[in-house]
């Protein structure tokens, strides 16, 4: 598993895909990069050169020469503040500009992740390995590698380093050069115990990303008040609390192998720095005691020893940290590149009547091998009013997301006008449909945006018509704001919380304000009195006027308003026909379904 974490592979792409985000949407800031990085490659050089210059100077003072050498040493002290005072001013503006640019290079990537997870095929939702890899993506492109500015930061400190260790190793072999060897080799072997240690890392982070996601689902329930009545009513916060105590123990236990692999290696590169800074310091001090080199030499030689460590030090981090970076950041472009499951059409959807056709449709869940549908032929017309009835489990959600095309069939086909459904468009294809499905969700936004879904649909008299025709009106007008009252008090203290049978009609209310011309209803009315569903049902005509209708029921009495009654069993539709005709029928599955709800109300 943890065999492919480091692809060589990923580093150009994903340096390639960082750059090209930064050229297209703020290419100036290169040049940002390049004035800061020349700022500080000349202060690194300034400080070890401005200081010998300055030390020869007195030395020669000190021998008597004073008149000759003060201006020299005090020209040498100006020249080495006014580079450390502009480089200084240089940074402190480059720093502002970058710590801005980060947070915007941070939205950037979170807006289009989200777009990317939007426009996903539906089935990825559900698939336990696509929601892995967003997590995965959504990490790796923030905590883990710094987003895109983590990585160009790495970039740019690579060519600082690069600078500096080149005239760090100029200086050492005019004047010291056994200090080369010394420090190279002592930098090889800290580069190698730190790549360990960047494996380690990485093992940890591919457990713990699966840890992390069921820890955070589990503490976002428990945290999340629109939860607190289930959790509360069925006292299951203790078992959700042992669920988070549980994943948090197993990221702590990652943690605890982590850091005890790391303390090893931590303990190798102290004995290597210890060996490396004594060997260098007798080395140097050995040649200014024979006269090798001048008292402003040995200063520079030990400064140029430490710039070269430093810079090579940097040079092997920058590459790792790249490298390391980009394998982590890499995840987000493998989540942007997330192959699709479906087969896109193009084909446009023509106005007019629509008739849907299921032919032979047989379907398994993705990654499942059960059959949950079997032969389903069924034909809808225009303007049909069709009641999906059946058991729990018979097949009857799955068989409108198959006609919505959240999922393609597995066998068979369905057609739309003799067309089968996956030569259209998606976009096309979904203004056909609007449809409220029993889990549909109410957003945090005003009631009429979770209507409309639009920003200007103030003045839209449509939206009052669609509540009007909800039965939804008049609990509209008690509540403070109207249409514009916020949903949930997650952002609004006036915010409201609608009742399930509100709730409700505003899904209804959603699925007609969008006018398409087939209206799909899972369970309509599951949350409504007796009296607002009686209602629902009378007005059904009105509602849907002569669009297509699919809805699924499990109160029968509601399949007198349909055409068409299809009874789901057995993974097929086992009865197909009109309310009378299948009531009618000795030992039908209807008939003694309806029977049997008809002792209990008066149908
Ligand atoms: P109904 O709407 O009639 O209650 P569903 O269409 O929801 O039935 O479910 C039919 C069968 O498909 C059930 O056995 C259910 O467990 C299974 N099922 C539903 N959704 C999924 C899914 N996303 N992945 C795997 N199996 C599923």
């Amino acid at each position: 598993m943890f065999k492919n974490n480091k692809k060589p592979g990923r580093i150009l792409p994903t340096l390639k895909f960082m750059f090209g985000i930064m050229l297209r949407e703020k290419p100036w800031f290169i040049v940002i990069y390049a004035v800061m990085g020349l700022a500080t490659a000349v202060t690194s050089v300034a400080g070890i050169v401005f200081p010998k210059l300055i030390i020869d100077e007195l030395v020669a003072m000190a021998g008597g020469d004073l008149q000759a050498h003060i201006i020299n040493a005090i020209v040498w002290a100006a020249a080495f503040m006014g580079v450390l005072v502009l480089a200084g001013v240089i940074n402190a503006v480059g720093n502002a500009v970058q710590d801005v640019l980060r947070e915007w290079f941070a939205e950037y990537i979170d807006i289009k992740l989200a777009e990317r997870a939007m426009e996903m095929d539906f089935q990825h939702t559900e698939d336990p390995d696509a929601l892995d890899k967003l997590n995965k993506a959504q990490e790796g492109m923030s905590w883990y590698s710094g987003g895109i500015m983590g990585i160009t930061d790495s970039a740019y400190r690579l060519a600082v380093n690069a600078v500096t260790a080149v005239t760090g190793a100029g200086i050492i072999i005019f004047t010291c050069p056994w200090l080369l060897p010394v420090q190279i080799i002592s930098l090889l072997l800290i580069a190698w115990l730190q790549s360990k240690i960047n494996t380690i890392e990485q093992k940890s982070f591919v457990k713990l990303s699966k840890f992390n996601r069921i820890f955070g689902y589990v503490f976002w329930q428990l945290s999340d008040f629109r939860y607190g009545k289930d959790i509360r009513l069925y006292d299951s916060a203790d078992m959700m609390n042992r669920k988070a105590k549980y994943y948090s123990d197993k990221m702590c236990d990652v943690w605890k192998t982590e850091s005890h692999d790391e303390r090893k290696m931590g303990w190798g590169m102290d004995i290597i720095n210890s060996l490396r800074d004594g060997i260098s310091y007798f080395y140097i001090g050995y040649l200014a005691i024979t006269g090798a080199v001048t008292i402003g030499d040995f200063s520079m030689c030990i400064g140029a020893a430490g710039m070269l460590y430093f810079s090579l030090n940097g040079i092997i981090d920058s590459i790792q940290g790249i490298v390391n970076k980009c394998n982590y950041a890499h995840r987000y472009i493998e989540f942007m590149d997330y192959p699709a499951a479906m087969q896109k059409g193009t084909r446009r959807v023509t106005g007019g009547d629509h008739t849907i056709e299921f032919r032979n449709v047989s379907f398994k869940y993705p990654r499942s091998d059960k059959w949950v549908l079997r032969n389903i032929n069924i034909t809808i017309d225009q303007g049909e009013h069709l009641s999906v009835v059946g058991l729990n489990g018979a097949g009857k959600t799955t068989f409108i997301k198959l006609l919505c095309r959240l999922y393609d069939v597995t066998e068979g086909e369905i057609l739309i006008d003799g067309v089968n459904i996956k030569e259209y468009s998606d976009e096309e294809y979904r203004k056909l449909f609007a449809v409220v499905f029993q889990d549909f969700s109410l957003f945090a936004f005003s009631l009429r945006e979770n209507i409309s879904f639009s920003d200007d649909s103030k003045n839209d008299p449509a939206i009052n018509e669609v509540i009007e025709k909800c039965g939804l009106a008049d609990d509209v007008s008690k509540l403070p704001d109207g249409l514009g009252t916020m949903m949930f008090k997650s952002f609004d203290e006036n915010g409201t919380e609608l009742s399930g049978g509100q709730k409700q009609k505003t899904a209804i209310a959603r699925a007609l304000y969008k006018d398409a011309p087939v209206v799909i209803l899972d369970e309509p009315t599951a949350a409504l009195d007796p009296v607002a569903e009686y209602d629902i049902y009378r007005q059904f005509d009105t509602l849907v006027g002569g669009k297509t209708a699919v809805y699924i029921s499990h109160r029968l009495s509601s399949c007198k308003f349909c055409d068409r009654i299809a009874v789901f069993a057995d993974c097929t539709i086992k009865e197909y026909g009109t309310h009378d005709e299948l009531a009618g029928k000795p030992g039908g599955i209807y008939a003694e379904m309806f029977a049997a709800q008809a002792q209990y109300y008066n149908v």
